[in-house]
């Protein structure tokens, strides 16, 4: 085992991927490797929130903020509601998972979290040792697992990326109705990708209004936020509000260059590692599988698990999804309407969740619009042979 100043384990980055893994570490019985995670934030906030799918299989369902039973899907003509009682849509606020990711730390002494210690540069192996520089010291460990993102990333890594900017904004009077999302409220003025609005609504007087697109080029917030001012406008009405918390990101759709390691004590993980899912670029159920896996390997196997590759046919199709979605993005807002309006819901929700038997995935691919994809295949396939 390790000695005094040294660990079994070094984690980079104490957020969602860092923290699941040393949190799973901590609820496994019997001796739990000696494990440092070193997270460059002073102090955790609520700054995202993560939403799921119930599935038999997903994770930290006992902690979810908010669910809905019911959700639609629109643009400026008509509005879909889809009844997802058997699968309703889940949302977690971040503080409420990292509050019980420390606690869950803080009752295993052979856990250890510092935080502010951004650490710098590559880790460097001297005789088995993994060596970590951060502004205050050095450590080692004999594996490490590094959650950071890449510093260099260029906008062709992503087939395509996903961009948001939304508020949480609290009425003053009692408007919106608790039991139902809007998962896309399709915007199609907008001309460079797929442009839609997410609305969370999370009490009669609260929501989390959300103004995503999906294209080739990443978009920062101040890009995004006349197009959420105008999101926010026509779902509050003339009701007056205030900003409550807002949050923003862009993840990417179909990431290119994986983050890997040749050497199996040095593992990636996290939303550029394999995370993200290429159609949709979740990624919170997906970290959560990989950290009770790695957990479990670490402390019966003595290895780590990077992320497992996906399922082929999910791989196809997900490649095939965003081919079309990026060779013909007006196309999309048609894409998504079909699929769930015609797909059932729960083959829909096992696919979304990586969970998809073939039947499920039968179901998704009869449900897409035959006359987009057959159109689609000949240039897709002449794609990947110019490819290979
Ligand atoms: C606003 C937002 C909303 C999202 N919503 C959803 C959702 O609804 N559903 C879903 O499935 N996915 C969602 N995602 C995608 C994904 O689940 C999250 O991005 C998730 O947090 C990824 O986990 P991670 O560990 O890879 O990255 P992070 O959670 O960002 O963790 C990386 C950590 O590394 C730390 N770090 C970075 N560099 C250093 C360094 N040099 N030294 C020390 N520490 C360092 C960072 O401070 C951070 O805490 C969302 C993402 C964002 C940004």
């Amino acid at each position: 085992m390790s000695t005094p100043s040294s660990y079994d384990l070094i984690i980079i980055g104490g957020g969602c991927a860092g923290l699941s893994l040393a949190s799973n570490l901590a609820k496994l019985p019997g001796a739990v490797p000696k494990v440092l995670v070193l997270e460059q934030r002073e102090k955790y906030r609520n700054d995202r929130t993560w939403c799921f799918w119930d599935t038999a299989n997903a994770a930290c369902k006992s902690l979810v903020t908010h669910s809905w039973p019911t959700f639609r899907i629109k643009d400026k003509q008509r509005a879909y509601a889809y009844d997802a009682l058997k699968h309703p849509y889940m949302m977690l606020a971040s503080d409420v998972f990292y509050n019980q990711a420390l606690a869950d730390i803080d009752r295993c002494s052979n856990i250890q979290l510092l935080l502010g210690e951004e650490t710098i540069g590559s880790a460097i192996k001297v005789n088995q040792t993994w060596q970590v520089k951060t502004a205050s010291g050095e450590h080692s460990a004999k594996w490490l697992v590094d959650t950071r993102p890449p510093r260099d990333i260029v906008e062709t890594d992503s087939v395509l990326w996903q961009s948001f900017f939304g508020q949480e904004i609290e009425l003053d009077v009692a408007h919106f109705d608790v039991d139902q999302c809007v998962l896309m409220d399709f915007d199609d003025g907008f001309a460079n990708g797929l442009a839609f609005v997410y609305f969370l609504p999370t009490s009669a007087k609260q929501a989390l209004i959300e103004y995503t697109v999906f294209s080739e080029s990443r978009y920062k917030k101040p890009d995004l936020q006349p197009l959420l001012m105008q999101a926010v406008a026509q779902y509050t009405g003339q009701i007056a509000h205030r900003v409550v918390r807002e949050e923003c990101g862009v993840l990417p759709m179909g990431n290119k260059r994986i983050q890997a390691h040749q050497d199996p004590s040095y593992v990636f993980s996290g939303l550029y590692a394999g995370g993200a899912r290429p159609s949709s670029g979740y990624a919170f159920q997906r970290i959560q599988a990989w950290a009770k896996a790695c957990a479990v390997s670490m402390v019966e196997q003595n290895r780590l698990l990077p992320f497992s590759k996906d399922k082929w046919l999910q791989r196809y199709m997900d490649d095939l999804f965003l081919y079309v979605i990026k060779s013909q993005p007006k196309m999309a807002s048609t894409v998504f309407k079909a699929l769930f309006k015609h797909c059932p819901l729960s083959a829909l929700v096992k696919f979304m969740s990586d969970q998809a038997s073939l039947y499920d995935a039968f179901c998704v691919m009869k449900s897409l619009p035959t006359f987009l994809f057959i159109q689609s295949l000949p240039r897709y396939l002449l794609h990947k042979l110019s490819k290979h």
